[in-house]
């Protein structure tokens, strides 16, 4: 707290020189932070003390690292048995506050998915759905975050032994007295983000001559359980894959832009060509990924190529003049081109 107080009394100085005899303190900031922000902070005491100051100590930094994320675990470093120490920190240290929000979430899924297919699935089915393998490892990690609702975010933020300066976080920065609730982030802000992306997974999917479900928080964490023909003779396994990755990369992305922009930019919005080009590039570079783990050399982790194939029918560009295996081809793209907006001013 000490810190923090003496970063944010010093805004305008280049050089701050911190004197402490705290090796908590000390280790935490110096030689632990790597470490902390490469595993999300799992099982650290004092969490959102210490991303808040790290978060001030670095805006005073002219070039801020890339590998910065004070939000979520670098995947690559989630082990097992951390992501055990997670789901044990999630729901049994965060105490009876936060096992009632992660249950509410479940319920609103649970809810939802009956809705659409009849059946209310166990939470056990909702937590296997959101490892699913089409989805990939960090969209996974914030699924199921959000799925314990555990983001601090929104109403995690106004705590009665907060400063009020702390309070206000629970506000999205970019609409004026709305709080910034994840259903706030993914559906309604008004920053170029959620509806630009929402807009693009849109044109898409309904490329491939499919009908769209506006993505809403409870079918965005569900996308790996519900099925996408409304036929339930008629299967339809591409749509499905095409589906759990379309919203799940697509949602992920949403959450990442937001991230930059609140901690990294200082909350300065991204324009709505960047927004699209990050889109796309994100769609794109899955599409080859794909292509990439359909070789012999994955063994067991191959893809198929007509699982490839079929996820991807319909939504490439200049698609019939491609050949009709055309992972070899390289090169191929997702149909839909940049978005051209009228130039302002
Ligand atoms: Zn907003």
């Amino acid at each position: 707290m000490a810190v923090l107080e003496a970063v944010r009394d010093n805004q305008g100085s280049r050089n701050l020189e911190i004197e402490s005899d705290l090796c908590y303190t000390i280790n935490t900031l110096m030689k632990n932070l790597r470490n902390l922000e490469d595993t999300g902070y799992i099982g650290k005491a004092n969490r959102e003390l210490i991303q808040i100051t790290v978060a001030k100590i670095r805006e005073k930094e002219e070039e801020i690292p890339r590998e910065l994320k004070l939000t979520g675990a670098k995947l690559s470093k989630l082990t097992q048995s951390l992501a055990y120490k997670a789901i044990r920190e999630v729901t049994l240290k965060k105490g009876k506050h936060q096992r009632e929000r992660s249950k509410r979430m479940i319920n609103v899924i649970q809810n939802h998915v009956e809705e659409v297919l009849g059946e209310i699935p166990t939470e056990e089915r909702i937590w296997r759905s959101i490892r699913n393998k089409d989805i990939s490892q960090q969209a996974r990690y914030y699924l199921w975050m959000t799925a314990h609702d555990t983001y601090c975010i929104g109403t995690h933020w106004p705590k009665p032994n907060y400063k009020e300066e702390l309070q206000q976080r629970s506000e999205c920065t970019h609409c004026h007295g709305a709080i910034e609730d994840m259903s706030h982030i993914l559906s309604r802000c008004e920053t170029p983000g959620q509806e630009e992306i929402w807009d693009l997974a849109r044109n898409l999917w309904m490329k491939t001559g499919r009908t769209w479900t506006q993505p809403w928080i409870r079918n965005i964490i569900a996308c790996a359980l519900t099925k996408v023909s409304e036929d339930k003779k008629e299967r339809d396994p591409g749509g499905n894959w095409l589906w759990r990755i379309l919203i799940s990369e697509s949602v992920y992305l949403i959450w990442k832009l937001r991230c930059e922009r609140v901690i990294q930019n200082g909350n300065t919005p991204f324009s709505i060509q960047e927004v699209s080009n990050r889109w796309l590039t994100m769609i794109n570079t899955r599409l080859e990924l794909d292509c990439d783990m359909t070789n012999e050399s994955l063994g067991k982790r191959k893809l198929k190529m007509k699982v490839v194939l079929k996820t991807w029918k319909g939504a490439l560009r200049e698609e019939s003049r491609l050949p009709k295996n055309w992972i070899k081809t390289g090169g191929v793209l997702v149909g839909i081109g940049p978005r051209h907006h009228q130039e302002e001013g």
